[in-house]
Formats: C-alpha cells, sequence, structure tokens
C-alpha cells in the first residue's frame, strides 16, 4: 500500500484559513519566531544571544551586585537595537485581524512592544517588557531610556529616583513568577477561544507554552505557525512550517476575504 502523501505548505495553509475563518473568538500566541524577521534574534538558535551571554537568576539579581552588573551589561548590548527594530508583516497582519474583529487578543512571550507599536489593542506581555525597569525595592517603574541613560554616565547598575534602590529592567527573570493578573487574563482568553493561533513559539517555556494546551482542552482549533516542530505538533489542527512575515499576511487577507 502506498503511504500517505504528507500535505504540503500550501495545504496546510489553506487548512488554517477555513479553520480561522470559522473561529469567532480567536487568540494569538506569539514568541520571539515573530520579531526574528524585523532583526530581533531569538534564543535558542545559532547566533542567539544565549552564544553571548549567560541568563541571570532573580535570585542572584536580588542577592549580587555582580549579578545585577552583568544583567545590565547584557540589557545595554540588546536593548537599544531592539528598541530600534520596526514591526514586520506578521505583527500588521495580526493588528488587522483585531481590528477586523477576528482575533480577541494576543499573548505574548516577547519583550519588544512590536504588538503594540503595529497596532494590535490587547497585548498580554506574559514576560514583561524591554521599555520600562522597575524598581526592586519600592516597584516604582521607570523608562527604560532614564536607566540606561544613568548607564552611559558612568553607574554600573541604574538606582531608584524614589527610594535609591536598585533598578531591574522590568521583564520576567529566570527564577521570577509570571505577572499573576496577565497569566489569569491569558489563561482566561485561552479557555473560551474557540481558535488558538500559536505563532513563532517553540512552545518550550512554560506556562505560556502550556496556553496552547488548555485552550485545545478547552476546544479550540489549535493553528501552530513555525519553522521548527514544536511538542504540540502532533495534537495541532493544521500546523504550517513557515516564515510568518510571508504567510501571515497571506493567512489574514484569505480570513478577511468576503
Ligand atoms: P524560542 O527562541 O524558543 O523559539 C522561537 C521559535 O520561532 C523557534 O521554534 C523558531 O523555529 C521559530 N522561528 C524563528 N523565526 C521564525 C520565523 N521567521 N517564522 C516562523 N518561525 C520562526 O522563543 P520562544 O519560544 O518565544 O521563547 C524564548 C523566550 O525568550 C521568550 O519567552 C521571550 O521572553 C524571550 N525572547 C523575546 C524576544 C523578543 O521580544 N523579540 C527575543 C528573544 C527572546
Amino acid at each position: 500500500m502506498a503511504a500517505a502523501r504528507r500535505a504540503t505548505m500550501e495545504e496546510n495553509l489553506e487548512r488554517a484559513v477555513r479553520l480561522l475563518r470559522a473561529a469567532r473568538s480567536a487568540v494569538a500566541l506569539t514568541g520571539a519566531g515573530l520579531s526574528t524577521e524585523s532583526g530581533i534574534p531569538d534564543f535558542r538558535s545559532p547566533g542567539g544571544v544565549w552564544e553571548r551571554f549567560r541568563p541571570v537568576e532573580y535570585q542572584e539579581l536580588l542577592a549580587s551586585h555582580a549579578a545585577r552588573r552583568e544583567h545590565w551589561r547584557y540589557k545595554q548590548a540588546t536593548v537599544p537595537p531592539m528598541l530600534a527594530a520596526k514591526p514586520n508583516a506578521a505583527h500588521v497582519a495580526l493588528a488587522e485581524l483585531e481590528a477586523a474583529g477576528r482575533l480577541r487578543g494576543v499573548i505574548t512571550q516577547n519583550i519588544d512592544a512590536l504588538h503594540q507599536r503595529a497596532g494590535s489593542r490587547r497585548v498580554l506581555e506574559l514576560h514583561g517588557t524591554n521599555l520600562e525597569a522597575v524598581c526592586l525595592q519600592c516597584d516604582e517603574r521607570v523608562g527604560i531610556a532614564a536607566a540606561l541613560a544613568q548607564l552611559e554616565a558612568g553607574h554600573d547598575v541604574p538606582s531608584c529616583g524614589r527610594c535609591g534602590g536598585w533598578l531591574k529592567p522590568a521583564t520576567v527573570s529566570f527564577g521570577q513568577s509570571l505577572p499573576a493578573e496577565v497569566l489569569r487574563e491569558a489563561a482566561t482568553l485561552a479557555q473560551q477561544a474557540d481558535g488558538f493561533l500559536a505563532l513563532g513559539s517553540s512552545l518550550l517555556v512554560n506556562p505560556a507554552a502550556a496556553l496552547a494546551g488548555l485552550a485545545k482542552r478547552s476546544g479550540a482549533v489549535l493553528i501552530i505557525v513555525n519553522l521548527s516542530e514544536t511538542p504540540y505538533d502532533e495534537v495541532a489542527d493544521a500546523v504550517v512550517r513557515a516564515k510568518l512575515a510571508e504567510v501571515l499576511p497571506r493567512l489574514a487577507a484569505a480570513v478577511l476575504a468576503p
């Protein structure tokens, strides 16, 4: 008996379009892969940041000034290029789907604020943002430019203008809990969704990745667009292996076509 033919990328894309057209409360989860075509490298690919810097744990940031200094050196190298990056066609496609009432919101693992800059309105940032810093002592938040300016002025770690405590970038560090309120809202969206798009995420980092499973168990169709395999491919209803900035505008145009 001849082996069943594997569906082509075009056929998988058509399937994704059909599923998303039928959805009434779709939600997207996005990862670093959505921004690689804006020139921001993801973490795990060759040439990614972990080849140049080691991740600093939250407990180390609280306990050690050397760790705080090391973390800010990493941010000093990676934040300015991120701020200079522009949203790509995939970010714009998601904003268009939301504006047309075809997407209830974007849950993102990204910290680059490119969804908001592309026009997305409801963006749940699971891992915080690189646009701000937060005081480790009093929780005061300041713009990242003010924190970086302190580094430029010769401070090795920026400090809080209100209480003098050490500032930390407002991203979620390894070993730090995700913002509870944001995670709760994301879980509710995933549970209520009838369509769940997992885009540019390796779906290896929990609890973000687990939202795909939660949505699927709660009855959503699961559509994955990612260049590499994910642990959720087997349970997904459509898997499109393609570059997001190329494929998402086509997906959105087909879903929005009359
Ligand atoms: P990841 O690096 O683990 O996975 C990214 C995935 O995207 C990979 O599976 C890769 O195959 C895929 N990919 C890369 N380019 C793609 C493209 N053009 N089209 C389709 N797929 C593409 O990233 P992650 O799972 O999102 O988790 C890493 C964590 O690192 C995130 O939680 C985030 O907090 C942080 N991070 C954020 C940014 C950002 O804000 N832009 C960048 C790097 C890392």
